[in-house]
């Protein structure tokens, strides 16, 4: 099926329109109307090969909500019609000890992802979702529960699953101490589902200008962590830190707030950081941990605790032919907080 899409031709280029083809569909595999497309700031990394493994053309996005179109043969978990997700992963080898334990992200074998991945069988470069359509096999699109808003859900297939996902591993509960470093796609998320597990939440951001939000969004407080003295005020006082920050940056500020058996992890910058200091690590047994989105089953169960308990990111729509800007904007932390595309703007 030829199908429209917006792609970059290389690192140089903006995104433009460009027409791929998806598959057909293999027994297992779901073909699906992609209603809204979350924008996320690994679409602009790979957009601009900021990691260095981009394959080009390159077509985005990994914030998938859609209607099923059509089902092979022998899906059993879908129909057409129903509501569905595909955040940042598309298949796995589905038996090794990671798959087998509903950590597919950790596939020994490599998870492939929605974009840029060759695929497992005929090894296609997959293509994300800044277009209309995508076949995805079954075990891999998730449920959208009833209750949750379309044209809201989509961030939660990746900037809800990656920020959910650490608090679930470092098992934040009511009256856990949290912080988050960076308030955008990302940390907005985790502001609100840390605040929807009870846990008494902070925002480090870089000002004071997101005070109002930060507080809206359900956390207790504001600390900006260019001020020196608020911050080692704030010393020892935290369980859990989660860092966004999508660029290289220094963690010597952020390690000291930790409490003993503290954990900072890291979830944005991919790459170097700074240099760090172990002072800190070895006198509170604190730690510095990184975490990769989430597995399957982990994201069903985050979809189905934001319809329980109401919680849906912050969007913006946007039309597709505004992407190039929205990029621009995201580079300049001007979005509140995610940017999603309406899907039927794509024509
Ligand atoms: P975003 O919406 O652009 O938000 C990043 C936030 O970080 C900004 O709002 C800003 O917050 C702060 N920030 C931006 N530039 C900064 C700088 N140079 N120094 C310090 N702070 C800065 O991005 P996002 O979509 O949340 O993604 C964040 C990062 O997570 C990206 O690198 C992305 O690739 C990565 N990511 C990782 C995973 C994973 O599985 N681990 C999954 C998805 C995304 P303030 O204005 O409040 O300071
Ligand atoms: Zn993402
Ligand atoms: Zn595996």
């Amino acid at each position: 099926m030829q199908t429209l899409a917006y792609a970059a031709q290389s690192a140089e280029q903006s995104l433009a329109p460009f027409t791929i083809q998806r598959r057909a569909l293999r027994p297992n595999d779901v073909a699906i109307d992609i209603l809204y497309c979350g924008v996320c700031h690994s679409d602009l990394h790979m957009a601009r090969n900021d990691w260095g493994w981009t394959r080009y053309p390159v077509v985005p996005g990994h914030e998938i909500i859609g209607r099923v179109r059509e089902v092979g043969s022998a899906v059993t978990r879908h129909r057409p019609g129903d509501p569905v997700a595909v955040g940042c992963l598309v298949d796995s080898c589905r038996n090794c000890d990671q798959c087998r334990k509903g950590e597919e992200q950790m596939c020994r074998e490599g998870m492939i992802m929605t974009y840029g991945s060759p695929d497992r069988v005929d090894g296609q470069i997959t293509h994300g979702g800044y277009s209309k359509h995508i076949v995805v096999r079954e075990e891999f699109v998730l449920r959208v529960p009833a209750r949750l808003d379309l044209a809201r859900a989509a961030p939660l297939l990746c900037a809800g699953i990656t920020t959910y996902s650490p608090l679930r591993t470092w098992k934040v509960v009511a009256g856990s101490r949290v912080g988050v470093v960076g308030l955008g796609g990302l940390g907005h998320m985790a502001v609100k589902l840390a605040a929807g597990l009870g846990a008494r939440v902070t925002v480090l951001s870089r000002s004071a200008d997101k005070q109002a939000d930060a507080l809206a969004l359900g956390a207790a407080g504001l600390l900006v962590s260019t001020d020196a003295a608020a911050m080692a005020a704030a010393a020892s006082s935290f369980d859990l830190i989660i860092d966004t920050v999508p660029a290289r940056h220094d963690l010597k500020p952020y390690v000291p707030l930790l409490d003993i058996d503290g954990t900072l992890v890291i979830v944005g910058q991919v790459g170097p950081v700074a240099e760090a200091d172990t002072t800190p690590l070895l006198l509170g047994r604190r730690r510095i941990a990184g975490s990769l989105i989430g597995g399957l089953a982990e994201t069903q169960e985050l979809l189905d605790f934001c319809a329980a308990k109401g919680i849906l990111p912050d969007c913006e729509t946007i039309r597709m032919d505004e992407i190039n800007h929205a990029y621009e904007r995201m580079e300049r932390s001007d979005v509140r907080y995610r940017f999603v595309i309406d899907m039927a703007s794509l024509a």
